[in-house]
């Protein structure tokens, strides 16, 4: 998706891909294969380009750091992007920068557990600070005992390892912000994401009944921690919304996001283009809505693989659903593997306050994700009757 974005800049990617089937590696001809934390795969990969960027987090930055200092315009730089690689790194700076965060320790032995638990007097979460992806390597433990024996292993695995208190949470928002290496900042409207099983499911972008207030805010912490961090490129701020009304951060992301998935067909400049004018040091890209709510949904791969084959179950999809905007990620299906998405834009003249249009683009969005995984209609709709 952002070498879609790199064709329309007249811009080439090359691309270090762990195999050459891999899904960037796909659509381009200049392939490095080889593993992100080998320096002589990322030395190949970004000898003589003009920057070198990310599409996951998981490169070391004793590498970039050491990349860096050959000469190689990192983008974000590693100091910005260990931000989104640790999570105990990333909470201490937010303190520092008195953003709100959950309450949290590092858990260096168990008992830090109890004495954590107790403080809180209330659920807990812990966390490895390294390596999780969606929801791997966080627990929501349902008792003291329960966190306890998750840290012991967490700690075992030899990562770093912090508890956090459980929050009362009414909903997930994302702030997606860009900043580019001349300081500009463009924030797209604050999105609410549906998670289920620690996975992204649903976007729903702008989120409903987001109060202006509260949406400012979100927007404007975005910004601050881009350019506190010293991001360059996207940044995505995963929020909670607290049943009082408060704000969260729960994580960052530095790279096109997930959260960002509907900027692709429902927003002026797309995450991705908008990635690469950061990087590039372009002026960025309008960022408002074109329509009044899109929902992006995931096609998150079936608990089986159906035997209708991708192609058909498109020729079925678009003859039913002719607005939906799919996005495939030339990936092997599995189960709960994300392996593309579906834009649906609302029709103008609609209104994100009305929760029936909002629902209806909602169900759209979802029934043709859904048809995409597994070959059946959320609606039991038969074609072929
Ligand atoms: P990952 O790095 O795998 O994405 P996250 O830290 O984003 O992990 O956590 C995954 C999910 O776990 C979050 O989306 C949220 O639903 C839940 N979660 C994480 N931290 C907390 C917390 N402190 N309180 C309540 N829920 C949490």
């Amino acid at each position: 998706m952002t070498h879609q974005a790199a064709i329309e800049l007249g811009q080439t990617l090359r691309v270090l891909a762990a195999s050459a089937g891999d899904p960037a590696a796909q659509v381009t001809p200049d392939v490095i294969v080889g593993a992100h934390t080998d320096i002589d795969a990322l030395r190949r990969a970004a000898e003589g380009a003009s920057a070198l960027t990310f599409d996951h987090e998981h490169v070391p930055t004793a590498l970039l750091d050491e990349l860096v200092r050959e000469g190689v315009n990192v983008a974000p730089p590693p100091g910005a992007l260990v931000h989104a690689q640790d999570k105990l790194v990333m909470r201490r700076r937010l303190q520092a920068l008195g953003a709100p965060i959950p309450r949290f320790v590092e858990v260096t032995r168990p008992s830090d557990v109890d004495e954590f638990a107790a403080e809180v007097g209330g659920p807990v979460v812990v966390k490895a600070a390294r390596g999780g992806y969606d929801g791997r390597g966080v627990t929501l433990a349902k008792d003291v005992a329960e966190a306890r024996a998750v840290a012991e292993r967490y700690l075992a695995d030899g990562a770093p390892v912090l508890i956090e208190e459980r929050v009362h949470m009414v909903r997930e928002l994302s702030a997606l912000v860009a900043r580019s290496p001349f300081g500009q900042g463009a924030a797209w409207p604050v999105v609410e994401t549906v998670q289920r099983d620690g996975i992204c499911v649903e976007v729903l972008a702008p989120a409903p009944g987001l109060s202006r207030d509260l949406g400012v805010a979100a927007e404007r912490l975005g910004l601050r921690l881009a350019q506190e961090l010293g991001v360059v490129g996207v940044l995505a701020v995963e929020l909670f919304e607290t049943a009082t009304g408060e704000l969260l951060v729960n994580e960052l992301a530095m790279r096109p996001h997930n959260s960002g998935h509907w900027t692709m067909d429902g927003a002026g400049t797309s995450q991705f283009e908008q990635h690469l004018r950061a990087v590039l040091d372009y002026p960025l890209g309008t960022t408002g809505q074109i329509a009044p709510v899109t929902v992006m949904a995931n096609v998150l791969g079936g608990s089986r693989t159906p035997e209708m084959s991708m192609d058909e179950r498109l020729h079925h999809l678009f003859g039913r659903l002719p607005e939906a905007r799919v996005h495939l990620y030339g990936k092997g299906e599995r189960p709960g593997r994300k392996i593309g998405h579906v834009n649906v834009l609302g029709a103008p003249g609609g209104s994100l306050d009305d929760a029936t249009y909002v629902a209806d683009v909602r169900e759209r969005a979802v029934r043709a994700a859904h048809w995409l995984a597994t070959a059946e209609w959320t609606d039991g709709w038969s074609g072929h009757e």
